[in-house]
């Protein structure tokens, strides 16, 4: 399967000044993943990981106080390679809609309160086609009876729909322009289960029939089980480890992601789900070491001292931890 964006060493830091003083806050640091053509690539972890700071940056959009460190993000798109820092925003700006594009948290984010349904989708198809208005509505009714949505919520403010339903609108907005990236930040985290359930379909129905990719990035374990086709868990804005869903839920390696997996609810399994201990650490100071360690019930003063390397520990199968990787001395801890 080929490359449609490859994100290299990446770090990313908020930046703010209050009162004179400097806070740094690491949310992506040294992040390196593969994102294949055509492939569900899921991004778990819990609020405040550095997920969603992690999904801007690969859409290239950056608020004032994030700051690019180091590394770079590429684009692998109609057979050219791009790479996203290096272009000047307005090209940034033709990327999205077109290459890549975006579903946000909760769908009343995306969509202006005070302006139709149909509003969106013609400022969205005009800033990319040179079409008219007439040809624009047309293109976003028949997108939509494509879909299998009433053309009739085009004429709706957002407020008078149900949230699954602005939901799909948001996700057909984010598609119509058929981008072969797709990134969703959280996009059922505020359905309720049966609704959640038919909204992924919707979206894994038009990422099949457009052949695109998309990045899902969510805190629950049971959605990237039933929907991703890898996985990497980030904790404390790295990743900790990265695999194919199924070995992930079978073989999970690093403690942080047995937790994760252990905390999910199961039918057959009525007992006292296990929680993950502590908190995650504020991202302006992280502990030394392995971020983990403050919670981790197998830290050593090795994990205290210095950051595993995220290591290959069989095909396909990415693991910072010192229980199962070395380092470069080819160590146990
Ligand atoms: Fe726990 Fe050490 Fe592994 Fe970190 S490196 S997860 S502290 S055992």
């Amino acid at each position: 399967m080929s490359t449609i964006a490859e994100i290299a060493d990446l770090r990313a830091y908020y930046v703010t000044r209050a009162y004179g003083v400097e806070r740094t806050v690491r949310a992506v640091e040294g992040v390196s993943l593969t994102i294949r053509r055509n492939e569900v690539f899921g991004i778990a972890g819990e609020s405040g990981c550095g997920k969603s700071t992690l999904l801007k940056v690969i859409l290239g959009l950056l608020p004032p106080a994030l700051r690019i460190v180091s590394g770079s993000v590429v684009y692998h798109a109609n057979g050219t390679a791009l790479d996203l820092f290096a272009l000047p925003e307005e090209r940034r700006r033709q990327l999205r809609w077109q290459v890549v594009s975006y579903i946000p948290q909760g769908s009343m984010h995306a969509l202006n309160p005070v302006r139709r349904i149909g509003d969106a989708f013609r400022d969205v198809i005009r800033a990319h086609r040179r079409v008219s208005v007439h040809e624009a509505d047309g293109m976003a009714r028949d997108y939509l009876a494509n879909l299998g949505l009433p053309g009739k919520v085009l004429d709706s403010y957002p407020h008078q729909l149900s949230g699954g339903m602005r939901q799909r609108v948001t996700i057909a907005l984010a598609t119509i322009l058929a981008p072969p990236l797709i990134l969703a930040d959280e996009p059922t985290t505020a359905l309720d289960v049966v609704v959640q359930r038919g909204v992924l379909q919707f979206l894994e129905a038009i990422r099949q029939r457009q052949e695109s990719t998309l990045v899902l990035v969510t805190h629950d374990m049971g959605v990237h089980a039933n929907a991703a086709d890898r996985v990497a868990v980030l904790y404390a804005g790295q990743v900790v480890e990265e695999a194919e869903t199924p070995i992930l839920f079978a073989r999970p390696l690093h403690p942080y992601t047995r937790y994760l997996i252990q905390s999910l609810p199961r039918l057959d399994d009525r007992g006292e789900r296990m929680s993950i201990p502590g908190r995650p650490p504020a991202l302006d100071d992280p502990p030394a070491g392995c971020r983990f360690h403050p919670r981790c019930p197998h830290a050593t003063a090795r994990c205290r001292a210095a950051p595993p390397p995220l290591e290959e520990v069989e095909p396909r199968h990415r693991v910072a931890c010192y229980l199962v990787s070395g380092g470069s001395d080819g160590s146990r801890a």
